[in-house]
């Protein structure tokens, strides 16, 4: 039983037939049932792990990471990305959720620059349940060195001032919001209207980029660690993704 011999032909699987070499450990795999689908299982028993020889799942594609990575920074949601590729919402949220939980923070060697600092606005779950992505940015280079999602208090912002202040900053460029005069010293800081201007700009870019902050559609954040993983992997994964 299992897969119909004319199919093992097509597949080419004649080789795993009786046995099949681990995808982990390369040792061998012996048969172990079928899948609900029909298809046959096999069991390695160095690394105890179940696999099978082919899967037709796009979910197991070797770049469907990349993929989902590279389609949510250009302003697909989430759902779009579940029809275009061929994998259930629910792979496509554990996925980002992965993908976010690998990247770290990059260090920026970059002292001595001008950095801008501004809030976006944006919500979770409904309009009145207000979120601020809270970031800072190096006018040189356009790193983001740092953001913060939840409201516009003197903690949140705190930590975004100190993760500056520590880069021993030339300016420190921030809108008019009264909490930044508190915390950045008066000879770094400027407040000149258009002293922002790079990354006010960078936030235009970020609401075409990520569907969930764009304006004037009905797609939304549902939870904080959603928000918080797409902003990490917009800000953070790297440009070449394919
Ligand atoms: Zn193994």
């Amino acid at each position: 039983m299992g897969i119909p011999l004319k199919l093992r032909a097509f597949f080419n699987l004649r080789a795993v037939r009786y046995q099949m070499e681990c995808k982990y450990c390369k040792g061998r795999c012996i048969k172990a049932g079928f899948q609900k689908n029909g298809v046959q299982k096999f069991y390695c028993k160095a690394c105890k792990k179940y696999q099978q020889a082919v899967y037709t799942s796009e979910a197991y594609h070797p770049q469907s990471n990349y993929r989902i990575a590279a389609l949510l920074r250009e302003g697909i949601g989430l759902r779009s990305m579940a029809r275009v590729l061929r994998i259930s919402l629910k792979t496509i949220i554990q996925r980002i959720r992965q993908i976010a939980g690998t990247i770290r923070k990059p260090f920026h060697y970059r002292k001595r620059g001008v950095y801008e600092m501004d809030e976006l606005w944006s919500y979770v779950g409904k309009k009145s349940n207000e979120v601020w992505i809270m970031y800072a940015l190096d006018r040189a280079t356009k790193a983001v060195i740092d953001f913060r999602v939840g409201s516009r208090t003197k903690k949140n912002i705190q930590t975004l001032t100190g993760q500056v202040l520590h880069r021993e900053p030339k300016t420190i460029c921030t809108d008019g919001l009264n909490i930044y005069k508190s915390l950045v010293p008066k000879k770094t800081h400027c407040t000149e209207p258009m002293s922002t201007r790079h990354i006010e700009r960078n936030n235009l870019t970020i609401r075409t980029h990520l569907k969930r902050l764009s304006r004037r559609t009905i797609c939304f954040s549902k939870s904080m660690e959603m928000l918080e993983a797409c902003l990490k992997i917009y800000f953070w994964k790297g440009e070449r993704l394919w």
